[in-house]
């Protein structure tokens, strides 16, 4: 499968080169270059497939003959090692819990299958080049592509984050594997972080002694598998013939993204909620027509804090710049932190669920989606277990949580971390780095 810059101004490249080279030259998202409807016949009898054979169904014409299908199916099986499950909340509304991999964010999908894409593509014999991985995290994404990555052959991974903004249980999970994987303390917020590392990538003082790539949900590796969610979903409902609608809490717009994928795809999803907290940049965009990003505004639910999501335009090529076709599937609001913090209250006192806060955020979007549209059902996604949000649930629920088999493991764990505070700092980081290894 070839892969086109949405800046159009870089030459189309194979499904290989989109995950080595994560952006395109001209600073460009990559783009696939036809997607193609799966059958209806797959789509109508997809409780006969196992989770792993709906992945390969769903992903295989993006990667096209570049990974032979045994492998694509062991990286899809190697992926795919935990479950799933679609929860009944209250009437008319569900969540797809997507929390229960190694590091309890739904990021594990995308990372685990990037990172074993990213070993079986850069394990050419005739060249040992090593790849860094360099990636900015809000979160969840950094703990996810730590476990992810670790121990990959060829593969270093640097990973920067917001000083101070991310939770503990974040912070462990992504200072604390070693081996291939460094973090970086970085005083500033996420957008700086980001920020830093797109001028990385175009700074050819670095480019031109070493490889890097993104594992943030720019690289196709990392977004496509995210389809593989609203599969799932769909396989597990009883009723598939009521009008259903995915509530998203969104950031970067990935995720979300990659549902309007699997709409492409074919399957029957009624529409979207972006559910956002207050960096309000899409909700906005859909009553004015303007996209105007913003400083992020830090809050409870922090990765979403995203002044500027970078898969907005892939979205806009989904519905072919035309507004009026995306208004129709796409919904957006924004909720503020107390509402989030009402609305976990709500769903533990009423529902005897304990939500995280994006996630209590997707069930306001649900809420709110309803007051007009009665008569659907809203799944919304359930991005982290709330334990990674600790200090914000337990207040809220007054009760604590338990510590899960796989958080409690990082957490007696030492943090190592270097602290930087300027492009400059990085940047000789990355090339000091190469003149040790
Ligand atoms: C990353 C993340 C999001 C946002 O996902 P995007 O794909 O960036 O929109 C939401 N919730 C949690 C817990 C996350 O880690």
């Amino acid at each position: 499968m070839q892969y086109y810059s949405l800046h159009k101004k870089a030459p189309s490249v194979s499904f290989k080169d989109a995950v080595i080279k994560g952006l395109a030259p001209d600073k460009g998202l990559y783009f696939p270059e036809s997607i193609t409807r799966l059958s209806n016949d797959f789509i109508n009898n997809i409780t006969e497939y196992a989770n792993q054979e709906i992945g390969y169904e769903v992903i295989k014409q993006f990667i096209g003959n570049e990974i032979p299908e045994d492998e694509l199916k062991k990286i899809i099986a190697e992926t795919l090692t935990f479950d799933f499950p679609l929860i009944g909340i209250e009437n008319n509304i569900k969540t797809l819990e997507l929390f229960h991999g190694p590091t309890m964010a739904f990021k594990d999908v995308g990372a685990r299958f990037m990172a074993r894409c990213l070993g079986y593509l850069n394990a050419d014999p005739d060249n040992d080049k090593e790849v860094t991985v360099l990636v900015a995290t809000s979160g969840d994404t950094g703990g996810a592509v730590a476990s992810g990555f670790l121990g990959v052959k060829n593969v270093n991974v640097v990973i920067l984050y917001p000083s101070k903004k991310v939770s503990d249980v974040q912070e462990k999970q992504l200072t604390t594997l070693g081996k291939n994987i460094k973090a970086l303390e970085v005083e500033g917020t996420f957008d700086d972080c980001q920020a830093m590392v797109k001028k990385a990538f175009l700074d050819e003082s670095i480019t031109s002694i070493k490889q890097l790539t993104s594992a943030n949900s720019i690289n196709v590796a990392r977004w496509l598998p995210q389809m593989f969610y609203f599969f799932l979903a769909y396989k597990q409902l009883k009723n598939k013939d009521k009008k259903f609608v995915f509530s998203v809490p969104s950031g970067n717009y990935g995720n979300i993204c990659a549902g309007m994928m699997a709409k492409k795809l074919g399957l029957p999803i009624h529409g979207f909620i972006a559910s956002t907290n207050v960096n309000d940049i899409v909700p906005k965009f859909l009553q004015t027509g303007e996209y105007k990003p913003q400083p992020s505004k830090q809050t409870i639910s922090n990765a979403m804090d995203v002044g500027d999501p970078s898969n907005f335009i892939r979205i806009q090529e989904i519905y072919n710049n035309d507004f009026e076709s995306l208004k129709n599937d796409l919904h957006s609001y924004s909720f503020t932190d107390d509402e989030t913090r009402e609305a976990m209250s709500h769903l533990y006192k009423k529902c005897n669920y304990i939500a995280d806060p994006h996630g209590a955020v997707g069930y306001l979007g649900c809420r709110q989606y309803q007051k007009k549209n009665h008569n659907t059902l809203c799944i919304f996604l359930e991005t982290a277990h709330p334990v990674k949000f600790l200090d914000v649930v337990e207040p809220v629920i007054e009760k604590s949580i338990d510590f899960p088999p796989q958080i409690q493991a990082v957490m007696g764990k030492t943090k190592e971390a270097t602290f930087i505070s300027s492009y400059a700092e990085l940047k000789s980081f990355l090339l000091r780095k190469t003149s040790n290894d």
